[in-house]
């Protein structure tokens, strides 16, 4: 390599031993006694073979005695990203999943929400949702907050303080007939928007930014979305939002947008459908609206979890996949009952054969498959696949380290076992005790250092 070619930033980390990851074309990519450096900036430098150590560390200027070494049962495998997850909801995770959607917003999620106004309760129950995300290998979230602006950026900081990459959402709706306290008018939606945007950039967090968040069509008049897509349009930022989850949902959409041809056109009328939109669910959606998603570049977030305990509907992964849709899997948070990923991973396994099970000729989703979308296919869900999803040289080292047979750890390991079994047990059997290191940007953010500040 030429002396122009070495790379500007220092290296600061250097690994070896198991890298599993996805790529466009392999769902499971396993590199065995592979090195990885880490540059200052939390960069992947180099991925490449071990044997290769002695040439590297000249052409990179490391020590091979800095290299850290992986054990017989670890590997390091991309963090993964929840594509979609209600940070305020965390407070009464593992309840409440006992009624439909509409009932269910009602009853429970908007009186709780409502709550977000006091920020020491904010504060606790923020702290809390990252804390036990990061612990859980969720490296990148995209959260919901509530319609509180100042709570929605104590939220941001907490991301931040904590290393935790995000996308972080302040909720817009002007309609809620059944709680009617919890609802702004469309003049405080919109400023506030704007408000949360522009102090929430000028913090110049380096992995936090907002998205515009109109919580689902029915909680919004048209008016408010075609605002929404504005400021989106204007700022070119990320939208999420919700869609065809529920069958009752569906029809009242139908009803309050009378001039529609469908769910997914309400939003693309008002340009919410766009290469930065990631819409949770989609349950119900026609062939024509997902490729009307494809050709927006707009994507979808599975939850199977929430879709499961709320009755929601079961989402038909393959036809989305087939249609080229954009798809990560999210874990809805409390519609979901858990904030792990692997739980989402596990739930979408279980869904799949459920539609299996209803139709023996069904393709039924593999774990390879499964894993790329807790990854890579989050990544690209959230139009970050540019920085973060897998190992490839350039992007950041986003990055959890495995150790399957971690004492105390809830997976037996009898033999030396190949890594592909050692990647099937974790994500069926494995849970935070097997998380033994997490990474963000290069920066290991799990165990926590908590934030000095
Ligand atoms: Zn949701």
């Amino acid at each position: 390599m030429a002396s122009s070619d070495r790379p500007t930033a220092a290296i600061s980390h250097v690994y070896r031993g198991t890298f599993i990851h996805s790529t466009q074309e392999t769902a499971v990519q396993i590199l065995e006694n592979a090195l990885l450096g880490v540059d200052t900036d939390g960069k992947i430098a180099f991925v490449e073979k071990g044997e290769d150590l002695d040439r590297l560390s000249s052409m990179f200027g490391f020590s091979p005695s800095e290299v850290t070494q992986l054990t017989q049962h670890e590997f390091f495998m991309p963090g993964m990203v929840d594509t979609h997850i209600h940070a305020s909801q965390y407070s009464y995770a593992g309840t409440a999943l006992d009624m439909p959607l509409l009932k269910w917003l009602n009853t429970y999620t908007f009186p709780v929400e409502y709550h977000f106004k006091d920020l020491e309760f904010a504060n606790k129950v923020y702290t809390q949702v990252v804390k036990r995300t990061l612990r859980n290998g969720t490296t990148t979230a995209c959260y919901f907050a509530t319609i509180h602006t100042d709570a929605s950026l104590l939220l941001g900081q907490i991301a931040n303080d904590f290393g935790q990459r995000a996308l972080v959402g302040k909720v817009c709706m002007d309609r809620n007939n059944a709680v009617k306290h919890y609802k702004e008018t469309i003049q405080e939606s919109q400023e506030e928007t704007c408000r949360f945007i522009a102090e929430l950039l000028n913090k110049k967090y380096p992995l936090v930014k907002p998205v515009v968040t109109p919580r689902f069509a029915p909680s919004c008049t048209g008016a408010l979305l075609g605002q929404l897509g504005a400021i989106a349009k204007n700022n070119h930022l990320h939208i999420q939002s919700h869609i065809s989850e529920n069958v009752e949902e569906v029809k009242l959409v139908k009803e309050l947008f009378p001039d529609s041809e469908s769910y997914a056109d309400v939003y693309h009328k008002y340009n919410l459908l766009t290469d930065k939109t990631v819409m949770a669910h989609g349950c119900y959606l026609s062939d024509k609206e997902l490729d009307l998603f494809r050709e927006t570049g707009a994507s979808l977030s599975h939850c199977p979890n929430s879709n499961i305990s709320l009755c929601s509907g079961m989402l038909d992964v393959r036809n989305v996949l087939n249609h080229k849709v954009k798809l990560g899997l999210g874990t809805d948070v409390a519609g979901g009952y858990s904030a792990s990923m692997l739980d989402a991973v596990r739930r979408a396994l279980d869904s799949s054969k459920v539609l299996t099970i209803q139709n023996p000729d069904y393709d039924t989703l593999n774990f390879e498959e499964v894993f790329r979308l807790a990854t890579l296919g989050g990544s690209q869900a959230l139009s970050l696949d540019d920085q973060i999803g897998n190992f490839e040289v350039g992007k950041d080292f986003d990055a959890l380290r495995v150790n399957v047979a971690a004492p105390g750890a809830p997976i037996d390991v009898f033999q030396c076992e190949e890594p592909k079994i050692l990647l099937e047990r974790f994500l069926n059997l494995g849970d935070d005790r097997n998380i033994v290191e997490v990474f963000v940007a290069g920066r290991k953010v799990a165990p926590f250092t908590e934030p000095t500040e």
